[in-house]
């Protein structure tokens, strides 16, 4: 039962046991899942605001439990990182992607480029770029066909290491893309020193966009800056036509986001959506 002292918001001791015993069960049962293969990786679209088609798709790892259920990554990806089981959790996602990018290929679908979430910690692991690049070099697939996303927060460590990792990862052709852009605190240092291709705006000024001017000024700042640079903009959270029509007017180039459709299994991704807002 959770009980809390209420005044000085203390856990209790027994509420503080039960926690570390979830998180023991989680982690032995994640390891498993790992090994085992039994984490899916969803994808949902990155719908182009000039065609309306679908050709980039970000990967999102989901764990349906036999044991516990469904764990969100937002419990399952911090657990990962805390415990040492974020480099292998990468590389599934990774080799899993290459694997589908190789299907998309044959059967002529239209998306040709996935994009793979990197821990804020991955900077931090020895040899992490190099693990990734052998699963992709034993793959028929261009470094061009995935994108990484990365965070701010995966700089705050050392931005020099940021750095040199990304631009080794650039030089050999993937694309990179800031993720949750806006939330950090010194953006425009990252940017004027990351090989960035693609800013994600992040989902808190898309929330806001419509009913608050503030918010919308700095997306339309994002985006008309970003295309000043060269840099591709992604609109994320996107869940109403509203927020489509303007972001579109605004000339964001692509919309992620539930109005399209949610992250679903490979074979469920919708190639184009229908012009059905006079857009
Ligand atoms: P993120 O990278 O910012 O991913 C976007 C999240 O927003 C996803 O949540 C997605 O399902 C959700 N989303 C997309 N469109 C909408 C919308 O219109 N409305 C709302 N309410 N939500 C929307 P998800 O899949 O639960 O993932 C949460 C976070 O967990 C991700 O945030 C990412 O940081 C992390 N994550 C997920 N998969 C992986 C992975 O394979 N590796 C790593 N390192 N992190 C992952
Ligand atoms: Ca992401
Ligand atoms: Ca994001
Ligand atoms: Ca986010």
């Amino acid at each position: 039962a959770a009980r809390r002292d209420p005044i000085n918001n203390i856990m209790f001791y027994d509420e503080q046991k039960e926690a570390e015993q979830r998180e023991d069960i989680l982690l032995t049962e994640l390891r498993l899942a790992i090994l085992r293969g039994e984490i899916d990786i969803f994808y949902q679209p990155k719908v182009s605001f000039e065609t309306l088609e679908v050709h980039k798709v970000e990967a999102l790892a989901r764990w349906n439990s036999a044991k516990l259920g469904f764990v969100s990554p937002g419990e399952f990806i911090p657990l990962a990182e805390r415990h040492g089981l974020i480099m292998q959790l990468t590389e599934y996602v990774v080799q899993q992607s290459c694997e589908q990018l190789v299907l998309w290929k044959e059967e002529k679908h239209s998306v040709n480029q996935i994009a793979i979430n990197l821990s804020p910690t991955h900077f931090q692991i020895p040899d992490s770029n190099k693990r990734l690049i052998e699963i992709i070099r034993a793959h028929s697939i261009n470094p061009s066909q995935i994108e990484f996303e990365i965070t701010e927060t995966s700089m705050m460590q050392s931005i020099e290491r940021a750095e040199k990792s990304l631009d080794e990862l650039r030089s050999i052709g993937f694309s990179i893309a800031l993720d949750d852009f806006g939330t950090g605190l010194s953006s425009l240092t990252y940017l004027q020193r990351l090989p960035i291709n693609t800013l994600k705006i992040d989902k808190s000024f898309i929330d806001s966009l419509l009913d608050c001017e503030k918010d919308a000024a700095i997306v339309k700042l994002i985006i008309d800056f970003a295309k000043t640079i060269n840099m591709e903009t992604v609109c994320e959270g996107v869940e109403t036509l509203e927020q489509a029509i303007l972001l579109q007017k605004m000339g964001c180039q692509y919309a992620q986001g539930y109005y399209y459709q949610k992250p679903v299994p490979a074979n469920d991704i919708t190639s184009s959506f229908e012009c059905s807002n006079d857009m």
